[in-house]
């Protein structure tokens, strides 16, 4: 077993994360989990009860990560930090100004950097999650001749300028990531620093929550669950709609990328370099064919496509990334585990939110209704029964 580290971890309240999170306690580790608010520190201690009120797990609260010296307080700890884990970055495909997502993800990778330079000089290894956005680029076509390879050496061709003029998620998230994860490679360049750097560049994630009793509501999914729930799942849907293309086809299961996360930060061999963990190819019309194996009581709802057609086409991008098995020993879960362990959580939240919903409108409507139905009973007590009354 590696010796325990005393670990920074930020956006610990992710999907990501929170695998992240729990492979490290569960790995012997102490943690410190920040998030943005204490409502998120409330929920992660229900989740991680076992862990509370030990030297495993404390909590820090950094409401914004883009000002200067964000870090500076929940960076201090006795014992002192070994590794910081970065992983709060926002991360959705809805159209917004470049800057949602560039401020955050380029402010908070920097100034996390800073404070760790400033004021836990312990730290000797960062891990930063980037992603395959950095990588590929995701707005010019997928399909060339012949087809691309990317490797850990590319980077996407986005500029900053384009990234500021557009609202295209395909655009300015990647953006995010790419300048974000070279001003990282850059002050480390640039400073002189005690901590080794490495990134993970995933691409889509797929699998399974840590916990979903979390969830409420299947709006509170995060993206890539989010758009399995949306395109599959949700009893809106029928058999015969459409099934969505598939965008990247690359992808890995949640707990792999945690568990990468923990080798990047113990395998020497792993510092100071780009890590693209990728678990093999699976598009969407591969996620209904799982899907309606895993839920047979869904059949008749989850859109079937073309059941046969589940290969990418002709001249569409590769990925390679063997460095990862060899060096950091990752191996990898099956498309069949992966989907098939979150299938029964998102049918579980969305029973959830529709049993919630029931509640809420019978409460409305029994609000609204109250005084009518108090005066109705009070009538027909008073017409029944004399000399009794109802309090009013
Ligand atoms: P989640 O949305 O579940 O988690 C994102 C985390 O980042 C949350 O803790 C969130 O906090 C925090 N965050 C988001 N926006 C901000 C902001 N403006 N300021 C501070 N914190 C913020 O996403 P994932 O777990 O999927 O993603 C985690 C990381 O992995 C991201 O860096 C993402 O780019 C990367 N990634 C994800 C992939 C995927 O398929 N899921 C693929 C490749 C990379 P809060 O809850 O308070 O909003």
């Amino acid at each position: 077993m590696e010796s325990p580290r005393r670990v920074l971890l930020t956006g610990a309240n992710g999907y990501i994360a929170q695998h992240v999170l729990s492979q490290l306690l569960e790995a012997g580790h102490s943690v410190r989990a920040v998030v943005r608010s204490q409502a998120k520190v409330d929920i992660l201690k229900k989740t991680f009860g076992k862990y509370v009120d030990t030297p495993q797990l404390d909590f820090g609260v950094v409401p914004d990560i883009t000002t200067a010296g964000a870090f500076d307080d929940v960076l201090v700890s006795a014992p002192p930090f070994d590794a910081v884990m970065h992983t709060a970055s926002p991360f959705f495909l809805r159209p917004v100004k470049g800057e949602v997502f560039l401020e955050p993800a380029i402010k908070g990778t920097t100034e996390v950097l800073k404070s760790i330079a400033r004021v836990a000089p312990s730290v000797k290894r960062v891990v930063i999650t980037s992603s395959f956005a950095a990588i590929g680029s995701m707005h010019v076509d997928p399909i060339s001749n012949p087809p691309k390879t990317y490797t850990s050496e590319d980077w996407n061709t986005v500029t900053l300028e384009e990234a500021m003029a557009t609202e295209n998620p395909l655009v300015t998230y990647p953006a995010s990531k790419k300048f974000a994860e070279k001003a990282a490679w850059d002050f480390v360049k640039e400073n002189k620093v005690n901590f080794e750097l490495a990134t993970l560049n995933p691409p889509a994630v797929f699998g399974p929550l840590v916990d979903p009793s979390q969830y409420t509501s299947t709006d509170q999914l995060g993206e890539t669950c989010s758009w399995i729930y949306n395109s599959f799942v949700s009893s809106s849907l029928k058999a015969s709609d459409p099934v969505p293309p598939t965008f990247v086809y690359a992808w890995i299961d949640v707990r792999d990328l945690a568990r990468a996360h923990l080798l990047a930060m113990t395998v020497p061999e792993a510092a100071n370099k780009r890590w693209f963990p990728v678990g093999g190819e699976l598009g969407m019309q591969g996620i209904s064919n799982i899907l309606r194996e895993a839920l047979p009581e869904k059949r008749d709802t989850i859109p079937v496509g073309e059941p046969e057609k589940t290969t990418k086409p002709e001249g569409f991008y590769e990925c390679s990334a063997p460095e990862v098995e060899k060096v950091l020993g990752l191996t990898y879960t099956s498309a069949e585990k992966s989907i098939g362990d979150l299938a029964p959580q998102l049918v579980e939240i969305e029973k959830r939110a529709v049993g919630a919903g029931i509640f809420e409108r019978l409460y409305a409507l029994l609000k609204t209704r109250l005084p009518q139905v108090t005066k109705s009973i009070s009538r027909i007590v008073a017409d029944n029964m004399t000399g009794f009354s109802l309090p009013r």
